[in-house]
């Protein structure tokens, strides 16, 4: 297995796996979706709302924020020594005052521990004058597999590598440099020459507006079956780094597991 990074950013990450199965890249996607825990609000105390928002409403939309999350200090509420019940190892507080006229965002959620604080400034509700709102939040940790709300993979996807080739029969007419719309074709010194083959959505426009094409085969869009260009994606609570690095742990994790296991049952 080769990996390329393409693109490496805090929130956003591209890398290029080359010599896997399609099962496998799609195991990553799907344990950066569903298996890296991250701290979401899980339930909440309202002691005053008087806002145009029903408090199921209010709560809803608390849920749905993302919070910073150090996986080092929490752990999960089913894996904790308190049973679930509740305790600074497993859970964090969260509080929220405020009072009218003015728009209520995420930011004024004052935490209990300084690590755990919405990642984006996300507007709650629009207070009218002597509206009132008085919570406390409960943040814990959880898994997409639970809750879109712990889901800290929002965009995770990847796509088979392109492979674009252009014969010697190609006449440069130019047609699909202009029809591409991702940019992926030139035309240098009158030579059809691929530019940027990594941006290409095989959509195939060029071999459909391609005159020679309809006798044979002069541009032709294909895929690498066993390379493939992943992207992830966090919502802000991790790097995207630790999300793909926590995600390929787990199933790490889960792999040994299963070995385990069939080993007794052997
Ligand atoms: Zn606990």
């Amino acid at each position: 297995m080769k990996i390329e990074i393409i693109e490496l950013g805090d929130r956003k990450t591209k890398f290029m796996l080359s010599g896997v199965t399609q099962a496998f890249v799609n195991s990553v996607r799907r344990s950066m979706l569903a298996e890296v825990p991250t701290l979401a609000i899980d339930y909440v105390n309202v002691y005053d709302n008087t806002s145009v928002l029903f408090d199921e409403q209010l709560v809803l939309r608390l849920g749905l924020i993302p919070l910073t999350t150090d996986l080092e200090s929490y752990i999960l509420p089913s894996e904790c020594s308190c049973d679930g019940e509740g305790c600074p190892l497993c859970q964090v507080s969260l509080t929220l005052s405020a009072e009218g006229p003015k728009i209520v965002y995420s930011t004024e959620l004052v935490s209990a521990d300084s690590s755990v604080m919405p990642a984006e400034i996300v507007p709650i509700v629009k207070l009218a004058e002597g509206h009132r709102i008085s919570l406390e939040a409960v943040a814990r940790l959880g898994t997409g597999h639970d809750h879109a709300k712990w889901q800290a993979g929002i965009a995770c996807g990847y796509k088979n590598v392109p492979r674009i080739t252009i014969s010697d029969e190609c006449d440069s007419c130019g047609m699909c440099v202009d029809t591409c719309p991702r940019g992926v074709l030139v035309n240098a010194d009158g030579t059809i020459d691929v530019a940027n083959e990594h941006a290409c959505s095989l959509c195939k426009l060029c071999e459909s507006v391609c005159e020679l094409n309809k006798e044979g085969d002069v541009i032709r869009v294909g895929t690498c079956p066993d390379s493939f260009i992943c992207t992830a994606e966090s919502d802000g609570s991790m790097s995207s780094t630790e999300l793909v690095t926590r995600a390929v742990d787990n199933i790490s994790d889960r792999a040994k597991a299963l070995d385990e296991r069939l080993s007794t049952v052997g």
